[in-house]
């Protein structure tokens, strides 16, 4: 078979008509600055800030300029001091890592398992060490760990619980929200994520305080009383000397791109879940392939889908399949390559973080693939994706063992 895929893994859907029909609107009035309001009016980033908190089921939400805004800012409303080290997965995206660096602080590295959640008994042996008073739980590739037994830890250890949602707005955990969990959730709305403005960031919180530091940190000037789910003005009677100003505003441009996108969520993450149901079936009982298991408590995004090839796979093995899937227009990263590439690198590369090695990750992502699932792609396509990794990883075993049934 020598079927090739044509469609890009980077193409994202059109903005709607009224969208953009609204950001025209906007630019016609000039006002794009999020405090640039007629008298009485609203603006639009206080209405996604409402619409968001509400449809989060939070009091407070904080529209940012990015995602790893939200997450700098958490730790520094929190009161993350330089020096300081806070613990996240070893398993995550570089914006993770380097929030925590820019903050002055160092990450501690959790232990990732298989299903590409931190592993909780590492979790909990650096969490009792005492050194962190943060967890930066970052939710990579839609993965969501036994979210109860992650609280259980942070109370027992005195952590504040801090989510990166990047991957899974909309994801649930026995029906609760992801981003829910903690003090803060941390939403990224840049294009490759679930909702799209291009650059764009949302920070939530049911702990008014933080959220008044948060929120002068974002760089409101004296203009928090403008905001949309924000907390009562006795909140900022320290905030607002305390706090710098870090100038990280989201516009009214992209939160009008927002507002429209909150309304088709769940219609967008059915079409993401069709998407990886097909991929998952295609490539369940693959002798060999491993897909990751989805506890029933999560509902997920399937915004991505990975899985792991044989542990007899050498670097040569993983190197050959990715170039043969990528010669039939398949795009699948691998997580195990030493050099970063592209958005794919791995802890060991965050050199200025002087990160501890983590045996047990290095062994999953020697064996971890990944790839994309815009809705751009429609069912059919997801088809012939999977026919596709299939036959070159059928190919590629063989190579290993003639009968092919490692
Ligand atoms: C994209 C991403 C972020 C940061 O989002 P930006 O909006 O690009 O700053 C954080 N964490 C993860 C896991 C991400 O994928």
């Amino acid at each position: 078979m020598t079927d090739v895929f044509r469609k890009s893994f980077t193409q994202q859907e059109p903005i709607s008509e009224a969208a953009i029909a609204r950001a025209a609107g906007i630019m016609r009035s000039g006002r794009l600055h999020r405090y640039n309001v007629a008298p009485g009016e609203i603006g639009a980033v206080a209405e996604l800030e409402q619409t968001f908190a509400k449809w989060l089921g939070v009091p407070y939400a904080l529209a940012l300029a990015s995602g790893g805004q939200a997450l700098q800012i958490a730790l520094r409303a929190a009161g993350v001091q330089p020096g300081d080290r806070v613990l996240t997965n070893g398993f995550t995206l570089a914006p993770v890592p380097g929030a925590i660096a820019a903050v002055g602080a160092r990450p501690l590295l959790v232990e990732t398992n298989e299903n590409l959640v931190p592993d909780l008994a590492d979790l909990e042996v650096k969490a009792a060490s005492g050194s962190a008073r943060v967890l930066m739980l970052s939710n990579m590739r839609g993965h969501l760990p036994d979210m109860e037994a992650v609280q259980a830890i942070c109370a027992r250890h005195g952590l504040l619980l801090m989510e990166d949602c990047a991957h899974t707005m909309g994801a649930t955990w026995k029906g609760k929200q992801s981003g829910s969990f903690g003090i803060a959730g941390c939403f990224s709305t840049q294009t490759y994520k679930h909702m799209n403005s291009g650059e764009g960031g949302i920070l939530t919180s049911d702990e008014p305080a933080f959220m008044a530091r948060a929120t002068v940190l974002s760089g409101s000037y004296m203009l928090y009383g403008r905001h949309g789910a924000g907390p009562a003005e006795k909140y900022f009677d320290d905030a607002r000397y305390d706090m710098p100003n870090c100038s990280a505003r989201m516009d009214a441009l992209r939160a009008v791109l927002l507002l429209d996108q909150i309304a088709s969520l769940p219609d967008r993450i059915e079409r993401w879940n069709d998407r990886y149901h097909i991929v998952e079936t295609g490539l369940s009982g693959v002798p060999g392939v491993t897909v990751l298991h989805r506890p029933n408590e999560e509902n997920y995004v399937g915004s991505s889908f990975q899985f792991l090839v044989p542990k007899a796979w050498c670097a040569q093995n993983c190197t050959r399949f990715s170039d043969a899937t990528a010669a039939r227009g398949v795009e699948v990263k691998w997580f195990g390559a030493a050099e970063p590439k592209a958005f794919t690198s791995r802890y060991d590369s965050w050199r200025y973080a002087q990160p501890d090695p983590l045996p047990a990750t290095d062994a999953v992502l020697a064996r971890l693939f990944d790839m994309r699932l815009p809705l751009t792609f429609d069912l059919d396509d997801c088809r012939l994706i999977s026919t596709i990794i299939v036959d070159e990883f059928v190919q590629e075993n063989q190579r290993l063992s003639p009968a092919g049934d490692r």
